[in-house]
């Protein structure tokens, strides 16, 4: 059952929140009944859904006119505010409803042209289908229950069965103009109706409150879910503890290698594997089931029409047999784009050829994309697809668009419009693991790389300031807590990578902390515990992530903290410099014998950086020591200025991009003499 989650008292608060203005009340509530749907997974999904609601407002001449603010593109309706909902004037969209044709052109443009402010997003592509409904408040959405209901090859009878006259029934057209004038046209038919089912698509409610749309969105959703007999929602973004994940890095270089020739080769995975999705693979139409297509139209630009299938027998068969699947599927979406193509009313660009998602046997189903938020969007959509069709098939049949619609939908004009604009980001798709990543230097590292695309796994030991410092991060980042000395810790970590984003493209061997005392002084256990953290991290570290891209066989970066001390030794401080000084050979050596397998490796040598290892207290004593001021003291060096972590981070996200430099040591630290590198 899904909930009602409409509480009269945030409304009030939505409303009372959005200042003096009664239309700007209104457009409050709106976002908080939008909130109320896009927060719930079984009302819906990204990347699609939308909501209005209709106001008037005075123009410049201070004369009332109509405004229609509908979901902005860019936009999620679970975060949605006001500014995602852009206003556009109501009147000059309605006079459109007299023509017969509006290419996807026009139509854009007019409802850009119409915008309150340009600077607004894109309003919705089912705008006009808003616009053409009489009711103050629409809403729009693709729950999975109805999502069984339109793909059923007798949806409309069944529909009858369940809502008598209550629900409009409109055939499938592709979203956009024709829709929304025959939408409009079901309505009229019967303007008793509470709501439309758009066959092989969704669903729309209506009404004069916000309250009374979002209500019939709940009840008739909960009445269609209740005659497929799916009380239980639909568990989505389930990640288990699995083992046997090594197909994962294979699959994802495997796809790189047949899309080597785009700018972003790399998909990043997001694994889904709860019971229900393993329970799928059980069926004894899977395969049949992959053929058939998305559930709906939304969601073909996000997950490709069909899975990439791996069964059993096909994960025995070794990375051969992987890399032949995957260009069968390429072959297979060739095929696919040259039958549609030529029946298209104008040319069309073929998009990659590579899956977005895939079902592999006892594993689970894998969202890919360009980025963790894009794969967890098709890992979301596949799941609920999964659902969908197996609900479907066992209730009358599983039915979807037919391939020439899906094409349409792919390849509308709009999209392909936007092809090749933009560049991507420097480290789009591309994993990176970060040791010590809750400290001053890992987290300034970790977020340089974020800011240019990267996905990161922050690894710590410490693991209340691991959270810290991934929610500092930012969303779609990950974790995880270990302590990097024990034994099987990098194995662990890999698995973490792999688990949570498919692989690892760069290792940032960073974590590392000085133990202080003059060689006579220092124990023999302080020296061995010394040297696990300082050189045997690096190493299990560095050959654990070489194994791991050694699988993807695309290459790969090994990055080391390297110390000033491993180049220029400080009194009492040998138990850091010796066994930085046995890291910075390790770099040498694995730089030789990574190099035919494409693994790049590289360090950083900085010194005197403000961090756990450099606290504000030791700094203080020291500077004091010295008889000068902390200033003067971190500002030490050549160029008279203190270096920072940033800079440090600076440096690896620079090497990381020197695409033929590999043995290297990058001296961060303001001009020293004494520690340069000859
Ligand atoms: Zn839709």
């Amino acid at each position: 059952m899904i909930e009602n989650w409409y509480v009269p008292e945030d409304a009030q608060n939505w409303r009372r929140d959005a200042g003096a203005d009664p239309a700007d009340q209104e457009l409050g509530e709106r976002v908080y009944t939008s909130r109320l749907i896009g927060q719930n997974p079984d009302l819906l999904m990204h990347g699609g859904g939308n909501t209005s609601v209709k106001l008037e407002r005075p123009d410049l001449f201070g004369q009332m006119q109509r405004v229609l603010h509908v979901k902005g593109s860019g936009w999620d309706l679970d975060t949605i505010q006001a500014p995602g909902l852009p206003g556009v004037w109501l009147d000059p969209l309605m006079k459109l409803r007299t023509l017969e044709r509006l290419s996807n052109f026009d139509m854009v443009n007019i409802q850009r042209a119409n915008l309150l402010d340009s600077g607004s997003p894109n309003p919705s592509v089912e705008t006009l289908l808003h616009a053409f409904l009489p009711h103050k408040y629409v809403d729009h959405t693709h729950a999975t229950p109805f999502l069984v209901l339109a793909n059923l090859p007798n949806a409309a009878e069944v529909c009858r069965e369940i809502f008598g006259d209550r629900l409009g029934i409109v055939p499938y057209i592709m979203p956009g103009f024709g829709l929304a004038k025959k939408a409009a046209e079901v309505f009229d038919e019967n303007p008793e109706v509470e709501g439309l089912l758009l066959l092989q698509h969704g669903h729309f409610t209506f009404g004069a409150t916000a309250q009374e749309s979002y209500d019939k969105i709940v009840a008739h959703t909960n009445e269609v879910a209740a005659y497929f007999g799916m009380q239980d929602l639909t568990p989505l973004g389930l990640r288990e503890p699995a083992k046997g994940l090594d197909v994962l890095p294979t699959l994802r270089g495997v796809i790189a290698e047949i899309a080597a020739d785009r700018d972003d080769p790399m998909p990043v995975f997001d694994l889904r594997n709860g019971p229900q999705v393993l329970e799928f693979f059980n069926r004894p139409d899977v395969e049949a089931l992959a053929a058939r297509g998305m559930a709906s139209p939304d969601h073909v630009l996000r997950t490709k029409g069909c899975p990439l299938v791996l069964r059993a027998e096909d994960l025995s068969g070794g990375r051969a047999r992987i890399k032949e699947k995957v260009e069968d599927f390429a072959k297979t979406y060739r095929a696919y784009f040259d039958r549609q193509a030529v029946q298209a009313d104008e040319p069309k660009k073929i998009l990659s050829v590579d899956p977005k998602h895939a079902w592999i046997e006892g594993v689970g189903v894998v969202g890919m994309g360009p980025n963790a938020k894009a794969a967890s969007i098709a890992a979301d959509l596949a799941e609920q697809n999964l659902r969908v069709r197996a609900v479907g098939e066992d209730a009358g049949g599983y039915y979807p668009l037919e391939e020439k619609d899906r094409f349409d939908c792919e390849y509308w004009s709009l999209e392909q419009a936007k092809l090749g604009k933009s560049t991507p980001p420097a480290f789009q798709g591309r994993v990176v693991m970060i040791t010590g990543g809750a400290g001053a230097i890992g987290l300034a590292t970790a977020k340089a790389f974020a800011s240019k695309g990267a996905n990161i796994l922050l690894v710590d030991r410490d693991a209340v300031a691991l959270e810290q410092a991934v929610k500092a991060l930012g969303p779609w980042h990950a974790s995880f807590a270990c302590d990097i000395t024990e034994k099987g810790a990098a194995e662990a970590a890999m698995q973490a990578a792999v688990h949570r984003f498919g692989g690892l493209d760069i290792l940032v061997s960073n974590a590392g902390t000085a133990t202080g005392g003059a060689m006579l002084d220092l124990s023999d256990d302080d020296f061995r515990a010394a040297f696990e953290l300082n050189f045997f991290a690096h190493k299990s570290f560095a050959l654990e992530a070489a194994r791991v891209m050694q699988a993807q066989g695309r290459g790969g970066q090994v990055l080391f903290n390297i110390s000033k001390q491993a180049v220029n030794p400080g009194r009492n401080m040998g138990a850091y410099g010796t066994p930085k000084a046995a890291t910075a050979f390790l770099l040498r050596q694995l730089t030789l014998e990574l190099a035919e397998m494409g693994i790049r490796v590289n360090g950083v040598n900085a010194d005197r950086i403000r961090s756990g290892l450099l606290t504000d207290d030791f700094i203080a004593k020291r500077s004091k020591a010295r008889g000068v001021s902390e200033e003067v003291y971190m500002a030490g060096n050549l160029l008279g200025r203190e270096v920072e972590a940033t800079h440090v981070a600076d440096a690896f996200v620079a090497l990381a991009q020197m695409e033929r430099t590999t043995g290297h040591i990058m001296t961060v630290d303001g001009g020293n003499t004494e520690a340069e590198l000859r």
